[in-house]
């Protein structure tokens, strides 16, 4: 049996710019049987058309019938070409959604830290928290290039900071200057993979944090280029549609190419 995750084909109903760095994709017409796992900083790998290989989106929302992800524009990438161009219409293919955001039952704050990348995802945990009858205390330290007021919901206590230089992020020290809540809360964090790593070391070495009290995810590399494929999926894409193959054959030809 096939381990890959589900996929699905959507295409781009809406493509609205949030701020300089932000575009804000609707997708649908192909989602019927997509199934949110509730989970608030929820993802899907996003496969945009020519290519194979996939990025992580968060799913900003979901209502049954339309998929918003929230999408960074860096100054290159393969998301980022695709999606700084008018792409309504275009087909993309979304992998089924996965979560990780576990806050205890009994926590009585959240804090969450991270950069734009995590905007969507700060935006949905802080959605979650702050409902019902028995809100969360929840703070954000949100470090972006943009002005987002009006991104986040009303009700969390926001410190906006600006990124040291482009590509750049001071969180690690923002961190560690935090000054701590008492009693049982969660930590969540996203942002650039070699300051999540920094972070997961104060947080266990330094605030003895268990494990099950934080969440810090490396969203993005900053440093190091991607490793380049030993298979560069993308002819074997273009000659697969071009003979009138499906995803799936596509898909089976490379995973050959790639292992044989
Ligand atoms: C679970 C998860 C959820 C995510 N959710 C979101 C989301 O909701 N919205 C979102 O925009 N991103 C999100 N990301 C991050 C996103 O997947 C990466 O930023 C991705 O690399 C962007 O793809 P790209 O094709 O534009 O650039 P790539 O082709 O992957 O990268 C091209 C170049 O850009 C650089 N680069 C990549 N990301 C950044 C960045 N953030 N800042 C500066 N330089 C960068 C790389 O170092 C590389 O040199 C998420 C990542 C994960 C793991």
């Amino acid at each position: 049996m096939s381990t890959r995750a589900r996929r699905y084909d959507a295409h781009v109903l809406r493509r609205d710019v949030l701020s300089p760095h932000l575009l804000r994709l609707t997708l649908g017409d192909g989602l019927v049987d997509f199934e949110s796992t509730g989970i608030p900083d929820e993802w899907v790998g996003l496969i945009v058309p020519g290519q194979f290989q996939s990025r992580y989106y968060t799913v900003r929302s979901w209502d049954g019938r339309e998929l918003v992800l929230d999408v960074v524009v860096h100054e290159v990438g393969l998301v980022t070409e695709w999606a700084s161009r008018d792409c309504v219409g275009d087909q993309v293919t979304v992998t089924e959604p996965r979560g990780s955001f576990a806050m205890p039952g009994d926590a009585e704050w959240v804090l969450l830290v991270g950069d734009l990348t995590a905007m969507p995802a700060m935006a949905r945990i802080a959605e979650t928290t702050l409902a019902g009858a028995d809100p969360v205390a929840t703070r954000i330290w949100a470090e972006v290039p943009d002005n987002l007021t009006g991104y986040l919901p009303e009700g969390p206590d926001v410190t906006w900071l600006e990124p040291p230089g482009p590509g750049q992020s001071g969180l690690a020290a923002v961190v560690e200057s935090i000054d701590w809540p008492s009693g049982e809360g969660y930590f969540w964090m996203a942002g650039e993979s070699a300051q999540m790593r920094a972070i997961r070391k104060h947080l266990m070495r330094d605030r003895r944090l268990p494990s099950t009290a934080y969440d810090v995810m490396g969203y993005w590399r900053g440093a190091s280029r991607r490793q380049p494929r030993a298979v560069d999926p993308g002819p074997i894409w273009r000659a697969g549609k071009a003979a009138g193959k499906s995803d799936e054959q596509i898909w089976a030809e490379y995973d050959e190419a790639r292992d044989g």
